[in-house]
């Protein structure tokens, strides 16, 4: 934490049982590819009901081979959202594969389904009305749509449903980037387990962490054992440690990372409950705030997992203006997400613009995310909600 700020913007849930778990790791020899990560990767599978769980060293590995394991590869087509973490994109463009983006609802910031179904329906007939979707820069033909990769933002499962169906319509993979909901339920089934293919990320500021990691769940068993060779350096079951079938990576997850992990997950119910509770406090805060919108969940969310604490502030009110304020008060506050479309490297390569996706970049000016974890103390959140409310009247907005 910078030392201006006496409040962090997140912290991890860490207790005696962890520190155990990695400490009695060190007294091992094995640092890597042993016991730990094989109980952890069996206690997901357990805990998802995926026939296979795949531990990797991040979330951005994890989607990395599943973009891999789908097949997709220069030139293809893949449908998703820009309102996320650069990282669900990315992948794709480390394949040369084209994202084509679609907008989000504004109430959750998902991809929106009746959007995603139009673009489909708009590029499997090709000609002009596929000629929308596309970036002005690529030229490509319906024939290579080959997946829908969608992301649970905040901790809320997208609308799977209609996704699942017109994927299977058109026989597209479905790649769920659940690295912010851990443990959230769509109509009852675990979110990350809905797709194809689900990636979980553990990076410090998530529901559990492994410091660096993360893991994919998934039925195929084809595509597992590819993910499980390419986290290897391309070793395919039977390789020696210098043979290796195909072109890999190193992005497999240590031991010390896994021990962590294994407690972290048996400890999720509490301390989703916790967050909850925190998110509770800030709702019981800030809802009566005029100026404040407070996160929505949808009624196909039968669990929330509380990853981050959004607000969005009306248009009258100058977000980078309270963003200063907080932080002169020690209080840290980031605008969540900034439009992947409108990042330089995007930009450059595909030319978009401000204004091609409104209701992502009207989030990304509004969205305004406060500190927020399980460990944090009623009277944090008191502290940020009445500057919070401070700064927005002083400015007479
Ligand atoms: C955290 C996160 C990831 C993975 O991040 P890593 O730092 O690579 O673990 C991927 N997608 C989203 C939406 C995320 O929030």
């Amino acid at each position: 934490m910078s030392p201006k700020f006496t409040i962090p913007m997140s912290s991890p849930d860490l207790t005696e049982a962890e520190r155990q778990a990695v400490s009695a790791v060190l007294q091992t020899p094995y640092l890597s590819m042993g016991r730990e990560l094989e109980a952890f990767e069996a206690a997901f599978c357990n805990f998802t009901g995926s026939r296979s769980a795949i531990g990797v060293n991040s979330g951005t590995a994890g989607l990395h081979l599943c973009v891999r394991a789908a097949g997709i590869t220069e030139g293809d087509i893949v449908i998703t959202t820009p309102f996320s973490f650069v990282s669900s994109t990315n992948v794709l463009l480390f394949e040369r594969a084209v994202p084509i983006f679609v907008d989000v609802e504004a109430t959750t910031g998902n991809i929106n389904v009746g959007l995603v179904n139009q673009a489909v329906k708009d590029i499997t007939s090709g000609g002009t009305a596929a000629e929308n979707w596309l970036p002005s820069s690529v030229t490509s033909d319906g024939a290579r749509l080959k997946a829908i990769l969608v992301v649970d933002v905040f901790g809320q499962p997208s609308d799977m449903d209609p996704i699942l169906k017109i994927a299977e319509e058109h026989n597209l993979k479905v790649i769920e980037d659940s690295c912010e909901a851990l443990g959230a339920e769509y109509k009852g089934r675990k979110a990350g387990t809905l797709g194809d293919y689900g990636v979980f990320g553990f990076y410090p500021n998530k529901q559990i962490t492994t410091g660096e990691g993360g893991v994919i769940v998934t039925s195929d068993d084809r595509a597992a054992s590819i993910m499980l060779a390419l986290r290897n350096q391309g070793r395919a079951p039977g390789d020696t440690w210098l043979e290796h079938s195909y072109l890999g990576y190193n992005y497999r997850l240590d031991e010390m990372s896994a021990a962590l992990g294994r407690v972290q997950l048996t400890r999720l119910d509490e301390m989703l409950a916790k967050r909850s509770r925190v998110a509770a406090w800030y709702e019981n805060r800030l809802f009566e705030i005029p100026e404040v919108e407070t996160p929505k969940i949808e009624k196909s969310t039968s669990r929330m997992s509380w990853f981050v604490y959004v607000i969005r502030l009306t248009h009258a009110v100058d977000r980078d203006y309270v963003v200063r304020e907080l932080e002169k008060r020690g209080v840290p506050a980031r605008p969540y997400f900034a439009p992947i479309h409108l990042q330089r490297y995007m930009v450059e390569q595909f030319g978009y613009k401000e204004g091609d996706y409104p209701v992502t970049e009207d989030l990304g000016h509004r969205s305004l995310a406060l500190p927020f974890s399980g460990v944090m103390k009623e009277t944090q959140v008191d502290f940020v909600c009445s500057a919070t409310r401070e700064i927005i009247h002083q400015a007479g907005m």
